[in-house]
């Protein structure tokens, strides 16, 4: 090993964040030895927060310091209509277009069979305690257009369809496994205008 203990140690950890090769978590490593004590101390902290600190919304399953989220407990939205994502930041991205003004639903997470993840360990059942007193009239399936993706909206769809609630997805004006993360707002709005039901 080229490199003292603590400091193999810190580029490991870094090492596992998405996306971040050896390369880069050297260069994070020195970075941090090169802060000083109280500013390294300040992101240990940060990151010790923020772990505490944000939570699953009871509601939504956005993430969030408050239960209920902001969103969840804002009653000038649209109550009427509930978008589900994937994942929180597919919210962040559909909330920066701003042509959104109902509830969401993040699912944490898709349907994938070959990574052994089934409906149970979305938050489907939350999603269905939110239906049953008739106030939600329209759910908007804001989901990527993948094979993970179109499982979950084809498993979602057959067990809301029963409940009398319409149902849409947004029309991706993009290519087949395009990331609605990534996509820009005007896309993203165009998305939402056009989305059919199912
Ligand atoms: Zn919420």
């Amino acid at each position: 090993m080229y490199f003292t203990r603590p400091l193999a140690k810190l580029i490991e950890e870094f090492q596992k964040f998405p996306g971040v090769g050896p390369k880069s978590a050297q260069r994070m490593a020195f970075y941090v030895l090169d802060m000083t004590s109280d500013a390294a101390q300040g992101l240990a902290t940060t990151i010790v927060e923020a772990k505490e600190k944000v939570k699953h919304c009871s509601e939504c399953y956005h993430l969030s310091e408050q239960n209920p989220c902001e969103i969840c407990a804002d009653k000038r939205r649209d109550q009427h209509t509930i978008c589900v994502v994937a994942d929180a930041r597919d919210l962040i991205a559909l909330e920066r277009t701003r042509e959104f003004k109902g509830l969401y639903h993040v699912l944490t997470g898709l349907i994938s069979p070959l990574d052994g993840r089934g409906p149970e360990q979305l938050s489907i059942r939350a999603l269905l305690k939110r239906l049953p007193d008739g106030g939600v009239r329209e759910i908007i399936l804001a989901i990527n257009p993948t094979v993970e993706g179109d499982a979950t909206v084809l498993y979602l769809a057959q067990l809301l369809k029963p409940l009398g609630i319409k149902i849409t997805r947004i029309a991706f004006g993009l290519p087949v496994g395009a990331d609605l993360e990534y996509a820009d707002d005007m896309t993203l709005s165009r998305a939402l205008e056009g989305r059919r039901e199912i």
